[in-house]
């Protein structure tokens, strides 16, 4: 088999477990409130990836949260465009949003099949560490601000999808 082949079904066979690591509707992972994420590099760089890897399982992903993969602390993954890097956020906090909110619907993996209007600060500002524990603060507006925000309810076990 060539190595292209290989790693291609590499992938799939990933892919699938990814897949079906996803929580999904009444999961009591998805009902939880996620504690920080400990500074361990090494462990920090396993969430990350094992973010990453659910980011590509999944075609049409522009965010994930850790506990829809069963990993119940504070990371999240966004990625608003694929030609675009992932950003992965450990212990996100929301320091300063805009006065302007848009309602818009919006969509979850965990929740297929469900779409539901949801108020948005349209810009936000978010504070969180990278997996080496460096301190980034970042400023999101509109699409990606509502992707923060929304991957951000999954770590208090909020997604307004589910309720
Ligand atoms: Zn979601």
């Amino acid at each position: 088999m060539n190595p292209t082949k290989f790693l291609n079904l590499a992938r799939r066979k990933q892919d699938r477990r990814v897949r079906r690591e996803l929580r999904l509707f009444n999961h009591p992972d998805l009902k939880m409130v996620c504690q920080d994420c400990i500074s361990d590099e090494k462990v920090r760089r396993d969430i990350q990836n094992k973010l990453l890897d659910a980011m590509l399982a999944f075609d049409n992903a522009v965010g994930i949260a850790a506990p829809q993969i069963g990993i119940l602390t504070r990371a999240i993954c966004i990625q608003s465009q694929r030609d675009k890097a992932p950003t992965v956020l450990f212990n996100p906090v929301i320091v300063d949003h805009s006065e302007s909110s848009t309602t818009k619907f919006e969509q979850c993996l965990s929740y297929p099949g469900v779409s539901k209007e949801v108020s948005r600060f349209d810009k936000v500002i978010v504070k969180y560490q990278t997996y080496d524990n460096v301190e980034i603060e970042l400023t999101l507006n509109d699409f990606e601000a509502r992707i923060l925000q929304h991957e951000m309810n999954h770590l208090d076990g909020l997604c307004p999808l589910g309720i």
